[in-house]
This record gives structure tokens, sequence and C-alpha cells, in this order.
């Protein structure tokens, strides 16, 4: 391999698995690794700290073994460093000192602001116990625990909090740790003999946002360490907020820091109803000076359901693609830029005939042999026109045989059939929707 290829598969292996592990996992344990050096027989990675460095073994050696250089033994030929210290001080050292004048070196995301965040019946409770924690840290719910599932606004909220705070008590110290720096300043510490000074600047905090907890499974030093100044600051009546992609109960840690956990309000953190996902998308291409025409909002969001970070990337992608093409939105160019994104698409291939009766039976509330007999009633026939226009749109297989599996039909009725559906849904919304419940239906 020349050394192109090379540096070529190690992106090409960070693409590979970015779609295969959560945002959050990926952000924390594969985006700080660097790639500093390549020749063909090995590459050097510098990780953070070691523990990166298993992760990544522990978790993607196979599959490393497909894109980089290999050894005799057949592993991936990787040679790891670790990254110097000096160069960049991990966030807690560079505020370590408490008695200074209070240095905010907290690093938010500007965005994520309650101001930006979208309410709906799903989040409403989490975003109002969000809000009161922020106005009165220490004061409502301690800690506050949120989770929920990836992207679904859990760091969003966190960090709204974050800049509340700042804004509202500027004299308070808001310390944002995701687990993965807590570990490093941890390890940082140790090897620079200033843990005490670490353990006194987590433990001096009045407000500490912890971002994904989850990763603090499996690590037990850490987790004591952790464990420690939780109590240390709730005793103080210091705000804690945690979040997490489960609830205390289900995560792999010690009963005491579980119990601890629960002391306050737990609350989850819901996938957003439709109108909620409209919502946002609408904001969301607004905010970027582009405008999603609502029939085009609702087609996205009925399609991806449960991940707003999933919703933002198709907004990406489409503001991306009509800045460079001038083009107008409709529904097939849509469809045609986000297909993979549509987790639908995936399961299209093996629909049949009879699967599609069935889900157009139970949205149309009619009979499957209704579908396939001859009535004329008004109903029943528009259920079977959808029927049949799904039928062509999903299945591949030839006009006459698909239309004979509706109770014997001709071809040209199914053509007729789905010209008229292709043009009605054009025009009617709601039927348009029904439509899209009915594929919804198939594929789940
Ligand atoms: P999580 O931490 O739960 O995985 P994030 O907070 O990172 O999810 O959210 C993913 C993306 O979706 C962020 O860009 C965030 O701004 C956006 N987002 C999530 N929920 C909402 C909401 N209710 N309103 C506006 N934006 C949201
Ligand atoms: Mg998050």
């Amino acid at each position: 391999m020349i050394e192109t290829e090379i540096s070529n598969g190690w992106v090409q292996f960070l693409e590979f698995i970015q779609n295969r592990c959560s945002s959050a996992e990926f952000e924390n344990w594969i985006a700080p690794i660097q790639l500093t050096q390549v020749s063909p027989e090995e590459i050097t990675l510098e990780v953070p700290n070691i523990f990166v460095q298993e992760y990544l073994l522990d978790n993607f050696k196979d599959t490393l073994a497909h894109f980089l250089p290999l050894k005799a033994s057949g592993e991936p030929a990787i040679v790891f460093t670790i990254v110097n210290l000096k160069k960049e001080p991990s966030s807690a050292l560079a505020v370590a000192e408490v008695e200074e004048p209070i240095i905010q070196d907290i690093k938010l995301n500007y965005q994520y602001r309650f101001e930006h965040f979208i309410e709906g019946p799903s989040n409403q409770f989490v975003k109002s116990a969000a809000v009161g924690v922020a106005a009165r840290p220490g004061k409502s719910y301690n800690p506050l625990f949120i989770h929920g599932g990836v992207g679904l606004g859990k760091t969003h909220l966190l960090h709204s909090i974050g800049h509340y705070c700042l804004e509202h008590h500027p004299k308070s110290r808001v310390a944002l740790i995701t687990t993965e720096s807590f570990i490093n300043d941890i390890v940082d510490a140790l090897r620079s003999k200033s843990i005490d000074k670490m353990k006194r600047y987590y433990r001096n905090v009045d407000v500490l946002l912890v971002d994904d907890i989850q990763f603090l499974q499996n690590r037990l030093n850490f987790e004591e360490e952790f464990c420690n100044t939780f109590e240390a600051l709730i005793n103080q009546n210091k705000q804690i907020v945690i979040t997490c992609d489960k609830p205390p109960t289900q995560l792999k840690l010690s009963e005491r820091l579980i119990a601890r956990m629960e002391w306050g309000l737990v609350a989850h953190m819901g996938v957003p109803d439709l109108e909620t996902r409209v919502a946002i998308i609408k904001q969301k291409s607004e905010s970027r000076g582009f405008c999603i025409p609502n029939q085009i909002a609702f087609f996205i969001a009925e399609h991806i359901y449960n991940n707003v970070r999933q919703l933002e990337g198709a907004i990406n992608r489409l503001c991306a693609h009509s800045k460079l093409m001038a083009q107008e939105l409709n529904q097939e160019i849509v469809e045609k830029i986000l297909s993979e994104m549509f987790q639908l698409s995936a399961s299209i291939k093996k629909i049949s005939v009879e699967n599609i009766l069935k889900s157009v039976a139970t949205v149309f509330e009619v009979r499957i042999s209704e579908i396939k007999g001859e009535s004329r009633h008004r109903e029943i026939a528009l259920a079977r026109q959808v029927a049949m226009y799904l039928a062509k749109e999903l299945i591949d297989d030839s006009l006459m045989k698909i239309a004979a599996s509706f109770g014997g039909k001709t071809h040209s009725t199914l053509l007729h059939a789905w010209k008229k559906i292709s043009d009605q849904i054009q025009i009617d919304e709601a039927l348009r929707r029904q439509v899209q419940m009915v594929k919804r239906n198939i594929e789940s």
C-alpha cells in the first residue's frame, strides 16, 4: 500500500464506524485520535490517553484490520503515542487555581441554549426541570438526572443550564465535564502529581454538569473519585446535573453511586412527536437561512423519527444540495437525497403484496378481502388504489404478477391506480400522510 492509500484507510475506517457507534461514543473516544504518521508498514496514532487506545482496540481491532496495514500476526499495525500534555493543558487543570478570581473556562456550545430548544410533550417536563435548576442552582432538584436516547437534546439542555447560570449567576463557578475529560484530568493530574489541586477544583464548583455518565462504567478508580466529588458537592448544596443514555438503575456502577444519582429528580427525555419534529426542522432550517416548505418538513419528520441529530443531518444535506444545485426542493429530490437516512429504505426490499394489503387494511379500516374484491364503494376503491400504488412503488416484480395478486386484476388497472394516487398525493396532504403511514407500518 502506498502512504496516501494508508491514510485514506484510516479516513475510511472513521467513516465506516461513524455510522456504527453512537455519536457520543464517536465524539468521546474516536474523534480525539489523531493520525500523525504513515508508513507502508504501520500507522502512528496519537491518543489523549491509554483508555482511548484500549477502547479502540477492544472495540474495533477486527474492523481496523480491514482498513490498515497488518503485522505478521494479522493484527492492525498501529503504533500509539500519548499526546504531549504540555501542548494542551486539560480544561480542569487550566482553571485549577481555585484561589484565583473565577475563571470561567467552560466550553459550551453557543447554540445550545434554552431559547433554541423546541418544546413538545416529550421533553416539556425535562426542560422545565432544567430551567428550574438553572434558575435556582442547588435549591430545587439535586442532582437532576436526565436520561434518554441518542440525539434527543440531553447535551443541548445541559449546556443551556450552563449558559443560563453564567449569565444569571455570574459569580458561580460552572464546570462541564464529559466523562472523557474527567478521566483525562485525573490521568494528567496523577502524572503531574497535582491530584489534590484537581480534586479541589471539582469540589469547589457551584454547578457541575456531567455529560454522558455511562462512560464511567467499568472505570472503577474514576468511579470512586467521582462519587466522592459528588457527595462533597451535594453536601454543600452545589448543583449537579447528569445526562445519560439510560436510567441510573441500568448503569453498571456501584450501588452507592446509583443511589446518589436517584436522590434528586430523574427525568426522561422522550422522542419528540411529529409536530415537534416539524417545528425543529422549521427552526433549524430557518436559522441556516433556508426555508423548507411545510409539506417537505412533514415528509422528513415522518421518516426520521427517533433522533433529532439525524433531522439536523437531513437539513444540512438538503441545504447544501439546494445551494449547490440552485434547485427547488420537491418530495422526489428530498427522497433521493435522504434515502440512506430514512430508516425504512433498508427494509424495502422484501415487501410482499400481502404485507401491503395488511397495512393498507389497518390504516384505511377495510378488510383485505374487500381490497381484493370488486366493490366500488369509495373507501374500498381508494384503499385498493393505494395498495396498488404502493405495490408498484415498493415491489420489484412484473406489473402483471403484482396485479394478479390483487384478486386477479389486470396490469392496466394497476397502472391506472398508480397514476391516480401519484397525482392525488401531490395535492392531497391528508392522503399523502395516510400513504406514509401505511409505508411505515409495512416496514416496521
Ligand atoms: P444527546 O445529547 O441527547 O445525544 P444533543 O443534545 O447532542 O443530543 O442533540 C442533538 C442535536 O439535536 C443538537 O444539535 C441539538 O441542538 C438538537 N436538538 C435536540 N433536541 C432539540 C430540541 N428539542 N430543540 C432543538 N434542537 C434540538
Ligand atoms: Mg449528548
